[in-house]
């Protein structure tokens, strides 16, 4: 009886964001289901930290009102601890605080007029090219923004935060950053024309608290007892083209009628037994991913600044992106206090990677003083979280291992993939509530574990 009823639920591997939107989408078609995950706590690489009264996530999250379906879920979830935030992004260039996205008398002001004349230009002769798609992502940003644009901001920025130079890197690793920047803003901005700016990124919801917020609310609605924490998913016995068994923590448990895996494709197919073809082994393990240390420096100032996020191009900082938490909610630092929230891209492993969490706090304090942004001596402590696998790499010509391992995955019938990792694809909270939706939609009927033709 109880392999029958089990036989009926679901397997989630993963408690991310997009295991809790499939569960919390099966709970609503009352379709029992387990989550299994190896941390100690929901929220995979979305999760906030606390240390002493200052709050932080694991890098600078935010709920873009993208979908509105996803949108109207959390607000469900969360109520009015959901809120609408209003705070501007920028670039740090040498040593001025430019608006991104640019907008148009801000960067004429900043960029000063020889320089925003030559964007102007590049971006009016750029028109022409622009019929070829490139591939990769230096050409396309070189052809859809100009040489200087793209170099002062795009190319520096991305090779840091992807660890390869930006020919190798495909179109598609913008990750949709950049749809608001569009030739008519661009040249309306350089040329310091007013209204031209269509601001993609000044306007977004935030919880109270930090982003966790969405994860916890998740659990909660799931039910706790639906999510088996500390449970590495250690195995996969495939059979007959399907999954006939999950081993978790090496031990087996009984088989679920459907599984769905949100954790790294490449792991997933190095657990699956028998073996998978090496053609899909030699192709999970091509898949690269990039990971990154997170570095909190709690302050003895009231604000540093405005911004929901500052990106640094340059290469002289060892950070790309700040962000000040209590600009998002102030719930994030004490009063009279605040914060400012780091991340290193790197690969573990690298020399950065290896050192202690001091010398990491120091390296990120030098900068952040050279910079001018704050004093070493309002730094009233530090705080370091190392954080694997934040974003795939996707690399020019990516696409053609992930068919072969998608291909493969996808011939195991009562297999679904959902997530940033999972489904090796650069995506946002807000497409794993619709993965999640679409998931357990797939199921027939109420109490019904299969996947059907709904
Ligand atoms: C720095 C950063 C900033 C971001 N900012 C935003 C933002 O502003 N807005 C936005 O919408 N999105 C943002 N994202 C993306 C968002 O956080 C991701 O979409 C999300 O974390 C991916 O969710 P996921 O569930 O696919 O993966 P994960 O969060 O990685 O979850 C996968 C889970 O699987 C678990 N796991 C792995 N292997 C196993 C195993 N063998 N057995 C059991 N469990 C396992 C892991 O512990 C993890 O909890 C950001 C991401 C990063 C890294």
């Amino acid at each position: 009886m109880a392999r029958e009823a089990e036989k009926q639920s679901v397997a989630i591997l993963g408690g991310g964001i997009a295991g809790l939107s499939c569960g919390y989408f099966l709970k609503k078609r009352n379709i029992p289901f387990t989550i299994y995950e190896s941390g100690v706590g929901p929220g995979g690489n979305c999760s906030t930290f606390a240390v002493g009264d200052f709050r932080f996530d694991s890098g600078a999250h935010r709920l873009h009102d993208k979908d509105p379906d996803a949108t109207t879920e959390i607000k469900s979830l969360l109520g009015d601890r959901l809120k609408k935030v209003s705070a501007p992004s920028h670039i740090y260039h040498e040593g001025k605080m430019i608006l991104f996205p640019i907008s148009a008398p801000d960067a004429f002001k900043k960029l000063g007029a020889a320089l925003s004349m030559r964007i102007a230009a590049e971006a009016l002769a750029g028109r022409t090219l622009r019929q070829s798609d490139s591939a990769d992502f230096e050409s396309s940003s070189i052809k859809r923004y100009g040489k200087t644009l793209a170099g002062f901001f795009l190319l520096n920025y991305s090779e840091k935060l992807w660890g390869i130079p930006c020919s190798r890197l495909s179109a598609e690793a913008s990750g949709g950053r950049l749809k608001g920047m569009n030739l008519k803003t661009v040249v309306a901005a350089a040329l310091g024309l007013r209204g031209a700016t269509e601001h993609m990124d000044g306007d977004f919801y935030y919880p109270d608290g930090g982003i966790s917020a969405i994860s916890e609310a998740m659990a909660d609605f799931i039910g706790r007892k639906n999510i088996r924490l500390n449970s590495t998913v250690t195995g996969i016995h495939a059979e007959a083209g399907e999954i006939a068994e999950i081993e978790v923590n090496g031990k087996s448990v009984e088989a679920a009628a459907g599984v769905v895996s949100t954790i790294p494709c490449d792991e997933l197919v190095r657990i699956i037994t028998p073996k998978p073809p090496s053609g899909v082994r030699d192709a999970a393990d091509s898949l690269k991913f990039r990971d990154m240390i997170i570095v909190a420096l709690f302050l003895d100032v009231s604000s540093v600044s405005s911004s929901a996020t500052i990106y640094f191009p340059d290469f002289k900082y060892p950070f790309t992106r700040a962000c000040e938490p209590r600009n998002r909610s102030a719930a994030m630092s004490p009063t009279g206090k605040t914060s400012l929230v780091f991340e290193i891209p790197c690969s573990e492993g690298d020399a950065v990677w290896k050192k202690s969490d001091d010398e990491i706090a120091g390296i990120v304090a030098e900068s952040l003083s050279a910079a001018g942004l704050a004093r070493k001596n309002d730094i009233l402590g530090s705080a370091v979280r190392r954080m694997k696998r934040a974003y795939p790499v996707m690399e020019t010509g990516f696409e053609k291992p992930l068919r072969v391992v998608m291909d493969y995955l996808g011939g195991l019938r009562n297999l679904r993939i959902a997530g940033r990792n999972a489904e090796f694809h650069y995506s946002w909270m807000h497409d794993m509530i619709a993965r999640g939706k679409s998931i357990a939609g797939e199921f027939r009927t109420e109490r019904d574990g299969e996947f059907g033709g709904a």
